[in-house]
């Protein structure tokens, strides 16, 4: 498809309000790129074997540290260097076509990226949320999803494509760009932003898409989000969701080590089919073995399993009973999800007092399972049922979303 098809009317058409010159580049991306990877990408451009390391520290610490993304602004590096370096790669950012910024601070960037094949440019979401000790920034990981959980919004499109290692990172880099998130950057005036020196100090792999059916690059992107030499940020207050891909349980704890948090949404086989399908593949008990062998777990260190309370399916008291036997001996928090509805949907979400009986009884089993209520956010689509059109949020999605999102997710800062 050429440019101009891309942009016709009933494609994507808004404007840019921040353009990415780069879009359509063909140019490769420095970001995301393992230590080895930049070497090499570097090496086959004639940078010579001995200054390789080098340069790719210096470049780490330009691109991770310093949050650059203008090669010009690398200033000890050589000019001819830095020219051959713009000659063969970009470090632009994606294209922001919207950036909505709620009453309370709560911010939702609609991002553009390009095609790669997938036909036309992608949009994504990426949404920040600041409290008052914490910033978390909610990431996505596909354009769509292949699974097709039956209460899930994102679960009835299609997937478009995976995002690369660079485009999940770049949410990242982005969200802390336009915070002032970065050494001698300013923060936006009156702009909400935790107290602390960092802006963004948690990231939820909660966004579209399922973050183990793109393995390899979500990988990749957290492990550069978590290296200490640059984004640095703990691994701790890193937490990655997933609906029950069971290998890559196992290979998340042993190679990325992040925080687990698992979308549970049903304690019987039979009712967890339908509403995570692929309970089919990997059934509960696999599930829950794979929980249980997760690394380093303890009091401090839990598995957050998300719930989402749809009426008269999975909000019975019985449903509680049986969620605690069975996470019995699993270092857990429950998080309790007032489901979001979207058109065509037919679920309900439970009635507040069922949600607060359900609630009540995990907490007297010794389970937190905090229900959050709004705090008056005005914008946001909530992240696992972002839509491809952005909109303005409805009360129910800003009750998901909110439970979803701040619902003690990392390490307990306490
Ligand atoms: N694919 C991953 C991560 C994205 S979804 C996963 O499934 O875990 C993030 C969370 O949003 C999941 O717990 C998901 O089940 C939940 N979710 C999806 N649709 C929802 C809806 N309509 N209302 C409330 N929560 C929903
Ligand atoms: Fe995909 Fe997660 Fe939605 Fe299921 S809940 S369809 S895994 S995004």
């Amino acid at each position: 498809m050429s440019v101009t098809e891309a942009f016709a009317p009933g494609a994507i058409a808004k404007k840019p309000l921040v353009a990415n010159p780069d879009l359509f580049t063909t140019k490769p991306s420095l970001i995301g790129l393992t230590r080895p990877q930049m070497a090499k990408a570097l090496h086959e451009k004639g940078v010579p074997e001995k200054q390789l390391r080098m340069r790719v520290n210096q470049l780490w610490h330009w691109l991770y540290i310093r949050g650059v993304s203008d090669f010009d602004a690398m200033t000890n590096v050589a000019k001819d260097m830095r020219e051959m370096l713009k000659e063969h790669f970009t470090i632009a950012r994606p294209e922001i076509v919207e950036e909505q910024i709620s009453n309370d601070g709560t911010r939702k960037w609609l991002l553009r990226f390009p095609s790669r094949g997938a036909g036309r440019p992608v949009e994504i979401e990426t949404v920040y949320i600041p409290e008052e000790g914490r910033g978390t920034l909610c990431i996505s990981s596909q354009v769509g999803c292949t699974l097709t959980c039956s209460f899930c919004h994102t679960g009835t499109q299609k997937l478009v494509r995976n995002l690369t290692a660079e485009e999940i990172l770049s949410q990242l880099l982005l969200a802390r760009d336009r915070l002032g998130d970065f050494p001698g950057a300013d923060t936006p005036p009156g702009a909400f932003v935790p107290t602390g020196e960092r802006k963004v100090t948690n990231i939820v792999m909660m966004g579209m898409g399922e973050p183990l059916y793109n393995f390899e690059s979500v990988k990749t992107a957290l492990l550069i989000a978590t290296d200490g030499d640059g984004l640095s940020l703990s691994k701790r207050r890193v937490t990655l969701s997933t609906s029950g891909v069971v290998p890559e349980i196992y290979r998340t704890g042993e190679e990325i080590g992040v925080m687990l948090a698992i979308s549970l949404h049903a304690v019987r086989d039979e009712l967890r089919d339908m509403l995570v399908p692929i309970n089919k593949k990997y059934p509960l008990k696999e599930l829950l073995d794979a929980c249980r062998a997760y690394p380093s777990l303890s009091n401090a260190r839990r598995i957050t399993f998300e719930y989402v309370m749809l009426k008269d399916v999975n909000d019975s008291l019985e449903d509680a009973k049986l969620m605690v036997q069975l996470l019995k001996g699993i270092p857990a928090k429950i998080n309790l999800i007032p489901f979001n509805p979207w058109p065509g949907t037919n679920y309900q979400c439970s009635d507040w007092a069922t949600i607060e009986k359900f609630a009540d009884f995990i907490n007297q089993a010794g389970y937190a399972s905090p229900i959050r209520t709004p705090r008056g956010r005005d914008i946001l689509a909530a992240c696992g049922q972002l839509k491809s059109e952005s909109e303005r949020m409805r009360k129910t999605e800003r009750l998901a979303f909110e439970a979803m999102m701040i619902a003690g997710h990392g390490e307990d800062d306490d």
